[in-house]
């Protein structure tokens, strides 16, 4: 398979074809097109695979086909949210946000509140309604118990590690998480590994996933 045949918005092939992808991986080529439908995924994949891009393709794109088709004006609130269990890994992959969208202008606007930043200023990123925000579990509860993070036009949830999520301990900030998003959110749970704990979060946060197990 190709990044032609996924018929991603001109935008994201430009910065795909940057980047130097020429194809997609096993993860991506499996996951993307049911994801483009609109299926939860759960998917077994490890750093390396390309995991990133396999949840960050769907969801960029899945954002400029709803601001293409919003009236002008649209009230903008945060679209999606991406937990990741460390810092670096936050930052990697908002990285890979500001990559993917070099030419979006300022269409899609990513705040990583993981960051080694004050409580003020992640307060700040988040009040600027970030189309897409990056935390850790633990600080997303924090700014949802504060009403900072505002879920209620979510629609795209991102657990990046999920076997690692949870062997920190986040299964709280997870259950508080799941409480507050709205119906209908699309989930992607990426995990290395498909322990009987990432099974129980997938009964929590998806709905009969498409599930790719290498
Ligand atoms: P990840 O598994 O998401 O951490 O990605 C590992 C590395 O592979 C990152 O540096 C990505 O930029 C890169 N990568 C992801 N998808 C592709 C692709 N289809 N072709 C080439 N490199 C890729």
């Amino acid at each position: 398979s190709t990044f032609t045949s996924l018929a991603l918005d001109p935008r994201l092939m430009q910065a795909v074809g940057q980047l130097n992808y020429v194809k997609p991986t096993p993860v991506q080529a499996h996951t993307i097109p049911p994801a483009l439908e609109g299926k939860d995924i759960l998917a077994r994949a490890k750093t390396g695979s390309g995991k990133t891009a396999a949840y960050l393709l769907p969801i960029l794109q899945r954002i400029l086909e709803a601001k293409d088709a919003a009236d002008a004006g649209a009230d903008n609130l945060t679209a999606g949210l991406i937990l990741v269990p460390t810092r670096e890994l936050a930052d990697q992959v908002h990285k890979m946000i500001e990559g993917f969208t070099t030419f979006c202008g300022k269409q899609i606007r990513a705040a990583n509140i993981a960051r080694n930043i004050s409580d003020s200023i992640q307060q700040s990123l988040l009040l600027d309604r970030p189309d897409i925000v990056v935390s850790t579990p633990s600080r997303a509860a924090i700014h949802f118990n504060t009403e900072t993070l505002d879920l209620t036009l979510l629609r795209y949830l991102v657990v990046d590690e999920a076997d690692l999520i949870l062997s920190y301990g986040h299964e709280n900030d997870m259950q508080v998480l799941a409480g507050a998003l709205p119906k209908g959110v699309q989930t992607f749970l990426m995990s290395a590994t498909l322990t009987d704990d990432v099974q129980q979060l997938t009964e929590l946060f998806c709905r009969h996933p498409f599930t790719y197990r290498p």
